[in-house]
């Protein structure tokens, strides 16, 4: 740290994302990218864009507004564009979060550093025994919630119906349902936009959309909840989503078939992955995410990471307490599937010998 840094910041712990190794080749099975690169279209669509980089892009993002808009049943004045949902959520964090926030003590890693960052008090609800988050444990806390939906690391999901009943039981709050793995078996909350005023949904690109790299997320809301996200945003950064962004998200929704297709591969790889690991001794949670969150008796997570990662295989362990034992697996094509549960077995072989 140096002497001049803000002493606000001093003991600020930023979120540490997971390994993007430049060098080695990896099974990568570790951030919940997509393993399947983004269609033609788009790359034909970054292309053409790219020749007119010495513009700035649309503030508004308009034209992808616009779509998305239409995509999902609001105005256009519903939707904000983010530089990846990492963003809109630290918009949404800055926005809404006067009497601090609330969040499930098992959950995405970056709320807490949100939290951290813009100096709000963080109410952490544990999950149930079974990692379950239980709607109830939600109702009247007096305060914004934020729910990954899926939850991440374990991908477990609520109905639309137990959100609803979230967004009801706080009426004088925002609740920001994060979707960033909706797309792979779970239901949005986007029909209920138009019932509650409070409802923020947050989706991103990065993952059944197979453009983490592009960084792109998007929330949608009542038009209050969006002009206030849009001030913050225009005071911070109004170019925020870059020209070649732009017009891969307005490419990639015009080719949605092909991003549907790829996440029905996904999902049925995840219960076919699911399946094999059980076999070998592991729990698996039930995910509608592209990842499965494994634990298992024979070794430790921490272990298991270790050892995968010495050949090539990198998955995502966490030390936080209650899931030091499990590893999340992003759920990869077939024959990355194959190599990770070959890996387990050779593990296995070696620690019996
Ligand atoms: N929410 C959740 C639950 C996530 O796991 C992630 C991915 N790390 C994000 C949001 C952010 O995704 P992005 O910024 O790539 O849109």
């Amino acid at each position: 740290m140096s002497r001049y840094f803000s002493e606000r910041f001093a003991t600020l712990r930023p979120y540490v994302p997971g390994e993007q190794p430049q060098d080695q080749q990896y099974v990568k099975l570790n951030t919940n990218e997509s393993p399947f690169p983004p269609p033609q279209a788009v790359l034909d669509a970054v292309n053409a864009e790219s020749g007119r980089l010495q513009l700035y892009s649309d503030p508004d993002g308009r034209l992808l507004r616009r779509k998305l808009a239409e995509r999902c049943g609001v105005g256009e004045e519903q939707i904000l564009l983010g530089n990846g949902s990492d963003e809109v959520l630290y918009l949404a964090f800055m926005a809404f979060c006067d009497n601090g926030i609330a969040f499930p003590d098992i959950s995405y890693g970056f709320y807490p550093v949100l939290a951290s960052l813009l100096n709000l008090e963080a109410l952490r609800i544990p999950l149930r025994e079974d990692f379950r988050i239980v709607p109830e444990d939600y109702f009247g806390l007096g305060r914004p919630i934020v729910i990954a939906n899926p939850n991440a690391p374990t991908g477990m999901c609520l109905s639309v119906g137990e959100i609803e009943s979230i967004a009801a039981a706080n009426a004088g709050h925002v609740v920001i349902v994060d979707e960033a793995y909706v797309d792979f078996g779970a239901e949005s909350a986007m029909p209920l936009i138009g019932k509650y005023d409070n409802l923020l949904v947050v989706q991103t690109f990065s993952k059944s959309r197979s453009l983490a790299g592009a960084r792109l997320g998007f929330a949608a809301g009542s038009a209050e909840l969006i002009a206030d996200l849009n001030t913050l945003r225009c005071s911070i950064n109004p170019y925020n989503v870059n020209r070649m962004t732009l017009a891969a998200g307005h490419a990639s929704l015009e080719n949605d078939e092909y991003n549907r297709a790829n996440c029905k591969i996904v999902a049925d790889n995840r219960a076919w992955t699911a399946e094999e690991l059980k076999k070998r001794g592991f729990t698996v949670l039930d995910s509608r995410a592209n990842f499965v969150f494994a634990g298992c008796g024979w070794i430790g997570g921490g272990e298991l990471y270790r050892e995968l990662k010495a050949r090539g295989v990198l998955v995502r362990h966490f030390t936080q307490e209650r899931i030091e034992n499990f590893v999340r697996i992003t759920i990869g094509s077939c024959t990355q599937m194959e190599i990770l549960l070959k890996t387990i077995d050779a593990i296995r072989e070696e620690l019996s010998q």
